[in-house]
């Protein structure tokens, strides 16, 4: 397979090798249609420099699909770091990493990701303008959990009102399954809006904090999406929507915070044959992505939970599509996302190599 053909339609993808420091490091840059391509870095010990090409493909690809989707002007791009981060990570890395990103002139613009933290993140600032999700003392707009969970709680009401027209969760069963920073900002919203919850983590410490804090049930890690419930909501791993557990679940909706949530993209199909509402994920998570977004225009919390709230009219329209064309829903979350990039990519406006402004595209 020649280099393009693996590359899949991306625009750019840029290797990066520093001897000195132990940084070896790949940018994907999918789309910059709408706008520079955000996307966090992700620290990981991958088992061949060829995983971590296919998880920065995969994963910038994705990120465009969330931003357009989102309603934001921004492109999709990741970023990956070869290695065990509790070994190779120090600060002469990261800034050598922030030098590289700066190299991009913001086509591409970093945050944080699985094996990342704020404080690594502060780092990369220093060397560079293209990075967010900076501690908030910078300019930044903090942990981005709480806002993803609310986008996910407003996805749950466009659920609700879709399923049983009802624009409340009073009363229903929600079946969290992982209680780390999202489903626990989650389980809070829900609890607050009279919801039974029923909560399930393989961390003993986030389930005995979420026992503690908001008197849920709990059920077995092996048993979450099998409780009979209405919403099952997906909060920890991608994946959990697969040809074993589509058979057992006992809900009417799937709505939750975990990223590719569908172990094959005919799982959505399953779901819809089932009669079971599926809430694409890209959509349902992105408040994470519009509120560390908002920090480009200098972060303000109003404007960004206002930004975020958008989750909710986007979902209602992805239904519409599925139910107006007779497909599943996450045929029409693509559609939708695939829709903007094609009508706003033609006549919007486009970043201008080196980061410093925007102009009017000239096509
Ligand atoms: P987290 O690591 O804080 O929480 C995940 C929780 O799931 C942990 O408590 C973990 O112990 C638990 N868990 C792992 N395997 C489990 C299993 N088999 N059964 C039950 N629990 C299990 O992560 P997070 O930031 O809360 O993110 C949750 C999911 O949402 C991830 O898939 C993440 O990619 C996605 N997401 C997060 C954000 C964000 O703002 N944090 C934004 C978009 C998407």
């Amino acid at each position: 397979m020649s280099v393009f053909e693996r590359f899949e339609g991306h625009e750019e993808v840029v290797y990066f090798n520093d001897p000195s420091t132990g940084l070896r490091a790949i940018v994907g840059i999918h789309s910059t249609a709408l706008g520079p391509a955000l996307g966090g870095t992700r620290f990981y010990p991958y088992a061949s420099d060829d995983d971590a090409l296919q998880d920065v493909l995969r994963l910038s690809r994705g990120m465009t699909y969330k931003a357009a989707a989102a309603g934001l002007d921004l492109g999709g791009g990741k970023a990956v770091i070869i290695g065990d981060p509790r070994r190779l990570k120090c600060e002469e890395l990261l800034r050598t990493f922030g030098r590289f990103i700066e190299s991009l002139g913001g086509r591409y613009i970093t945050a944080e990701d699985v094996g990342t933290t704020r404080e690594d993140v502060d780092l990369v600032r220093r060397e560079t303008r293209f990075v967010t999700g900076v501690s908030p003392t910078m300019g930044g707009s903090g942990d981005p959990s709480p806002m993803t969970a609310y986008g996910v709680y407003l996805s749950m009401l466009a659920c609700a009102e879709e399923v049983w027209h009802e624009h409340s969760l009073t009363g229903r069963r929600v079946a969290v399954q992982g209680v780390g920073k999202v489903g626990y900002s989650l389980v809070k919203l829900l609890v607050d809006d009279g919801a039974h919850v029923i909560v399930s983590d393989v961390d003993v410490d986030a389930l005995a904090a979420a026992v503690r804090d908001f008197g849920v049930d709990t059920a077995a890690t092996d048993e979450i999406h099998a409780v009979p419930c209405d919403v099952f909501a997906p909060c920890a791993l991608g994946g959990g929507i697969n040809d074993e557990t589509i058979p057992k679940l006992q809900c009417s909706v799937v709505a939750g915070a975990a990223n590719n949530q569908l172990e094959r993209p005919d799982h959505g199909r399953a779901l819809a044959d089932l009669g079971i509402l599926y809430a694409p994920d890209f959509v349902v998570n992105a408040g994470g992505l519009i509120n560390v977004s908002d920090e480009l225009q200098g972060y303000e919390p109003a404007r960004a939970k206002a930004s975020v709230e958008n989750v909710y009219r986007t979902l209602r329209e992805v239904f519409t599509i599925a139910r107006e064309n007779h497909i599943s829903t996450a045929e029409a979350a693509d559609r939708y996302a695939e829709s903007r990039i094609e009508r706003i990519s033609r006549v919007g406006l486009y970043w201008v190599p080196g980061g410093k402004s925007w102009r009017l595209r000239d096509r």
